[in-house]
This record gives structure tokens, sequence and C-alpha cells, in this order.
């Protein structure tokens, strides 16, 4: 070994204790909202908008931002943030402090509860059967960075089955649902709704349309249509779907419960955390706690303590649907 190798083996250690520092910088920089780009120095800074919801008055101020400390452009993410690329890390403590003048703030990443996602639900959209943007603001206002201890976790509405907020793939996912209920003696047997029920879950049978309860799947079209009101709303609530996730490794979720309050779906994000902190193993999604721990113990533990409607699976799904008697499974 020559006298210069010592030296030079001891530059190589600081430098990867460097880098190890500015890669450590990089990631609680993520976790805070900043996003490293490709290009030296320079960051995409995400901003926090609960269901996609803005006012005129802050978009005008991301584009102001954009203007002021990015190149002039913003773009939409896909869980509906609006983000200002090419901001630099320089700027970051005045665009923070621009943003709270406005009363606004950067969407934190990391093991967090995000930024809840949500379609217009029935503010606007006619296939809504339940108010998504009014529970995306609440979970924000209740969960948004609330820490996992484990990994990101995402929650979304959508208004009906259509699903537009892929609930399926979601951490926690709640879909509007309604259920339908003849009141006999007004229906004249025009078959409309027979005619609009996708999931071809109707048919007549004395004149009277009967509903094949392990084929439906609560959208409500049935009712939409019927020109007497024979055809009318039961009940609704939220189906509640957890464990979803896309991305390199995708889940699908597990329905876990039907028709579930407002309350009961704040509670039970509420509840899942210390769950999920609890069974939950280094950086693993929940759907993948719930894949090694076992779907009962999620039901039994969280589910059940909470009074909801739990579907344990998915071969009971027509007594879910019987009635409104959901299974117990017992
Ligand atoms: S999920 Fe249903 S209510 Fe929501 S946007 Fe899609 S169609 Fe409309
Ligand atoms: S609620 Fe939808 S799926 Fe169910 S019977 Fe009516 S139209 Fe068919
Ligand atoms: S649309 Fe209404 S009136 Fe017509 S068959 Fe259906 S329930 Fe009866």
């Amino acid at each position: 070994m020559t006298m210069a190798e010592p030296r030079m083996e001891g530059l190589k250690a600081e430098l990867r204790k460097e880098s190890r520092r500015v890669q450590l910088n990089f990631d609680e920089l993520k976790s805070g909202g900043f996003i490293k780009q490709t290009q030296k120095d320079l960051f995409t800074v995400r901003l926090r908008c609960p269901g996609g919801r803005l006012t005129s008055d802050k978009l005008h101020k991301a584009a102001e931002l954009a203007q002021k400390y990015g190149r002039g452009e913003v773009h939409i993410s896909v869980r509906q943030s609006v983000e200002i690329p090419y901001v630099h890390y320089k700027d970051f403590e005045a665009v923070t402090k621009e943003l709270a003048q406005s009363d606004w703030a950067v969407a934190s990443c990391g093991p967090r509860i995000r930024v809840p996602t949500g379609c217009a639900g029935c503010t606007w959209n006619p296939n809504g059967l339940a108010d998504t943007q009014a529970m995306c603001q609440e979970v924000d206002k209740r969960f948004f960075g609330t820490p996992t201890g484990h990994h990101k976790f995402k929650v979304s509405f959508s208004g009906c089955p259509i699903d537009c907020f892929r609930t399926r793939e979601m951490d926690l996912g709640f879909q509007g649902m309604v259920e339908p209920r003849l009141v006999e003696e007004l229906c004249n047997g025009c078959q409309l709704c027979v005619k609009a029920c996708e999931e071809s879950a109707l048919h007549m049978e004395k004149d009277l349309p009967v509903r094949d309860l392990a084929k439906c799947n609560s959208c409500g079209d049935c009712i939409k249509v019927c020109p007497v009101d024979a055809m009318v709303v039961s009940r609704k609530g939220w189906l509640a779907r957890v464990g979803g996730k896309h991305g390199k490794h995708p889940l699908f979720a597990y329905e876990v419960a039907g028709y579930l309050t407002e309350a009961q779906a704040l509670n039970l994000i509420d509840k899942t955390m210390p769950w999920y902190r609890e069974k939950g193993q280094g950086r693993e999604r929940i759907g993948a706690t719930i894949g090694r721990v076992g779907l009962d113990s999620y039901i039994d533990e969280v589910c059940r303590p909470l009074g909801l409607e739990v579907i344990v699976a998915p071969q009971e799904r027509q007594k879910y649907w019987a009635g409104g008697n959901l299974y117990d499974g017992h």
C-alpha cells in the first residue's frame, strides 16, 4: 500500500458519508412535499388539494408561485394535487411562507395518511350516491399527516360503483352504495328498471320486478329511471374497502363492510391506524399486513368493535345483499 492510499480510502469514506447525508435530506424533503427532480437543485412542490377541490383564489396563487419560483407551469398529479415544478431549494422557505399567508400548505408524503382523493360525488355528478367531497375535506382536516409507522396510506372516495377514484386500489377506499326497495302498489310493470339495470339483476315475475341479490351492485339506476317512484331508496351508505394499492406489486382491496354512515367511515380510518401500527412490519402496506396476518384479524379487531355490517367472504355476497341482513360470519 502506498502512503497516498489510506488518504484516498478516507476521502472515499467521507464522500460515501456525504452522499448518504444528501440522500437522507432528499428523503426528508420528499416526505415534506418537496420532490427532487432530475435537474440539479430543483424540486417539484406538491400542494395540498383534498378531493382535488380548489378555490379560484388558490388557483391564482399556484399560478403566481409557479411564475415567481418555477418556470410558469404547474402539473396536476394523478392524486389531484397541483404541483409546481422547477423550484430551487433555496426558495422553499419563501414558498412555504407565501402558501401559509394564503391559508394553504405543501402536501407531505412519507409514511403518513396522505391527502384524500375523491370524485364530485353527489355534489354535482348525477351518478353520485354519496357526498365524497364533504368526506375528503373532513378526512383531510382530521387525519392528514397522521404517521402510520410503516408506509404511505391512501384514502379515496367514489360516489358510486363506477368507482372513478379506484377505491379498490387504496389502503382504505369508500364507495357510495344504495339499496333499492320496491313499493309494489305503485308499480305499473313498465319494466324500465329491468332495462336500465346493467347487471341484469332485475327480472319480471307476476308483472313486478324482482332483484337478484347476488348480481345487484347497489348503483341505484333502477331508482332513477322509475317514472312513478315505485322503486325507492331503502338505505344509502359507504362500502368500505381495505388493503388495495397500485404500483409495481398491485393489490386488490378487500371489501370489508357495507352501508357505513359517514361517522362510521371516519371511525374506521381512526381505528385502522393503531391496528396497522401494531401489526405492520417494516415498510409493508396495510394490504400486505392483512395478507400476512389474515383478514379475520382486521375484521375482528377493527370492524366488529365499531358495529359495522361486515362482509367476511366474497362467496357470502348473496347473503350480504339479502334484505340488508349482512353476513356476520357466524
Ligand atoms: S364514481 Fe360515480 S359519482 Fe363519482 S365521478 Fe365516477 S360516475 Fe360520478
Ligand atoms: S341497484 Fe343497480 S344493480 Fe341493483 S338492481 Fe338496481 S339497477 Fe340493478
Ligand atoms: S320502473 Fe318502476 S314502475 Fe316500472 S317496473 Fe320498475 S318499479 Fe315498476
